[in-house]
């Protein structure tokens, strides 16, 4: 039987633009059975997601999506299954939050640079729940017609090497580990070819995953064809991790499939959603 599983989704206590109530929703009508709700640093709408998620019959994941620094490279660490109310989880997403409202300061003082006035106020009123990603800023780029969609924001301004893009001093790898697995949690490598690694850093940053504690990495990310899914189960197998897979999803606009086509697992890898239900 194929069960149908996504396990990296944003509402808007992220930069999604549904709410959790909605999210769940949505999911139930693209045929989702197992979901999880995986905002970045934080873990604010688990609980309206959960309770929701009883109501319409989908079975529910606890989740969050850490941002986590490994060597110089911004890359995401999926938890799942965690306590949310675990403390020292608490207090790593609290320092997340102070984090990422330096950065958006910092990233106020290069858009004011570049002729964007409050950029800072003007973001937080996208942030629905406060936390301020670079969608938000990306957002009021498109406003003020500097660029006309979030990719050509993120080219021209948000994306590492251009005009207002801020280093974050995100935890690093360990500690995400440490906090999702302290947390009762499962750790997985999010989305490993959205980083745009050489071959080599791609195997070292996964082998280092593996050897401080992680647990599965997504093989399957959104639409991803067909031969990124075979290659990322060889790297799987390759370093005794399990597969997950998740949409992605953030909004409706951008891609209101992503979970309807979201692929299967092929048989023969075991699966992080087997280790949770275990
Ligand atoms: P942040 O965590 O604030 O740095 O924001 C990261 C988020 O920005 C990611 O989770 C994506 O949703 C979005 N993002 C990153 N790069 C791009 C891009 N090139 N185009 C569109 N959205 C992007
Ligand atoms: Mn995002
Ligand atoms: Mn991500
Ligand atoms: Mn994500």
């Amino acid at each position: 039987m194929l069960v149908k599983i996504d396990l990296h989704t944003h509402s808007y206590y992220s930069d999604g633009t549904l709410s959790p109530v909605e999210l769940v929703r949505y999911a139930k009508s693209q045929g989702i059975e197992y979901l999880s709700l995986t905002d970045h640093d934080s873990v604010q709408g688990v609980i309206q997601a959960q309770n929701e998620a009883e109501s319409c019959q989908v079975k529910f994941i606890s989740g969050t999506e850490l941002s986590v620094r490994w060597r110089n490279i911004d890359i995401h660490i999926v938890g799942l299954a965690l306590n949310i109310d675990d403390l020292n989880l608490r207090k790593q997403l609290d320092n997340q939050a102070g984090v990422r409202i330096e950065r958006a300061i910092e990233i106020a003082k290069k858009l004011e640079v570049v002729g964007i006035s409050n950029a800072y106020e003007k973001a937080k009123r996208y942030a629905k729940k406060n936390l301020i990603t670079r969608p938000h800023f990306a957002q009021v780029l498109i406003d003020e017609q500097y660029c006309k969609n979030m990719q050509m924001a993120f080219k021209k301004y948000l994306k590492r090497g251009r005009t207002a893009f801020v280093r974050a001093n995100w935890m690093g790898m360990q500690t995400a580990i440490d906090t999702i697995t302290g947390a009762g949690g499962m750790a997985v490598l999010a989305h490993p070819l959205r980083y745009k690694l050489t071959n080599t850093k791609l195997n070292d940053l996964i082998a280092d995953f593996k050897q401080l504690g992680g647990e599965g990495i997504e093989i399957i990310s959104g639409l991803s064809p067909i031969n990124e899914i075979s290659n990322l189960s060889a790297l799987c197998q390759k370093y005794d991790l399990v597969a997950s897979v998740g949409s992605d999803f953030h909004c409706l606009e951008k891609t209101p499939d992503a979970m309807k086509y979201l692929r299967h697992i092929p048989n023969d890898i075991e699966t992080i959603l087997d280790r949770i239900l275990a």
